[in-house]
């Protein structure tokens, strides 16, 4: 079995339509295949569209952009109910936060005299759901001022970077809440990723946010390094999280991030759908449950 359970498509910052998503990931032997664009589940249907008339099992979720002790946090959400309330405004909220970001981050580039405007981040972004500074990368790329996603990061858009502008964020706790009143589970992505800071994400911090609901740690991701792996599936074992592990593919978008280059182990992914069924009944939600298609 080959599980991968984080995923996107071009509805955020990848650069594949779902449906080439689903189809990729059939041809790429994936068995289980997660679809988990940033703050948003535009791809939802055309992905489970596909998938019923493919032999894939698709798992639909969301990467939810939180804050944690001041720190971004990405919360993987699956199987929620998506037209929860609370869900859907918080959803919106981040989306408008994203929106509202873009003339700020075009401002500072011309400050440095770099000249990309709205226009030219539409040209590369079409009509995502979920504007990011990806797709600003990808305008800079296609001006010629850098020559991948990468170097953008590095110069202008990364967190100590000049061009880099915060954005609005759900409180971690509240959403992994949330996300269980949507009868969904949440997993939190790459914990310990180098590029994040993550100062509240330590055994102690875990813990309190089992207690408000996470079911599991994703573990398995390339930019976590060995010693970040067997550190944090001792920490799982411990709290008796669930253990993920996903390619985080990103199709053009990020390079060396193929398909299931990083797996979820099948008791694991068992294990995580038995806590998305207890808290769909739990939860009373009309919930969207797995595809399997065939
Ligand atoms: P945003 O959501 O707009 O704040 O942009 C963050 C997203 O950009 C992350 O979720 C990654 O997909 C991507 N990203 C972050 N750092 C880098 C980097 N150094 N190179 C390429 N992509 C990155
Ligand atoms: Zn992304
Ligand atoms: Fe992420
Ligand atoms: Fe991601």
């Amino acid at each position: 079995m080959r599980i991968d359970l984080h995923t996107h498509s071009d509805r955020s910052d990848g650069t594949d339509s779902p449906a080439s998503l689903v189809r990729r990931a059939h041809k790429a032997h994936v068995d289980v295949l997660g679809l988990t664009d940033h703050d948003t589940t535009e791809g939802w249907k055309a992905a489970a569209d596909v998938a019923a008339r493919t032999a894939i099992t698709l798992v639909r979720g969301i990467e939810v952009s939180c804050r944690f002790h001041g720190d971004g946090v990405h919360l993987l959400a699956y199987l929620p109910d998506p037209a929860y309330p609370p869900l859907t405004d918080e959803l919106a909220r981040i989306l408008d936060g994203r929106n509202s970001r873009l003339p700020a981050i075009l401002h500072r580039l011309s400050d440095l005299g770099i000249d990309v405007d709205v226009t030219d981040v539409r040209a590369v972004s079409q009509d995502t759901a979920a504007m990011g500074r990806p797709h600003v990368a990808d305008a800079l790329v296609a001006k010629r001022v850098v020559a991948s996603r990468e170097e953008a990061f590095d110069r202008f858009l990364g967190p100590q970077a000049p061009a880099y502008v915060d954005r609005y964020a759900a409180d971690l706790v509240t959403m992994i809440g949330t996300v269980r009143e949507a009868g969904g589970v949440s997993v939190i992505a790459h914990p310990w990723a180098k590029r994040h800071r993550h100062r509240g994400l330590d055994a102690e911090g875990f813990a309190a946010l089992r207690d408000a609901g996470l079911a599991g740690l994703e573990v398995d991701h390339l930019d976590h390094d060995q010693a970040a792996r067997d550190g944090l599936r001792r920490i799982a074992a411990d709290l008796d999280l669930v253990v993920t592990g996903s390619s985080d593919y990103h199709g053009a978008g990020k390079a060396g991030h193929p398909l299931a280059c990083d797996t979820t182990a099948a008791e694991e992914y068992e294990r995580l759908l038995d806590r998305a069924d207890q808290a769909a009944r739990a939860a009373g939600r009309s919930t969207p449950g797995i595809v399997v298609g065939r």
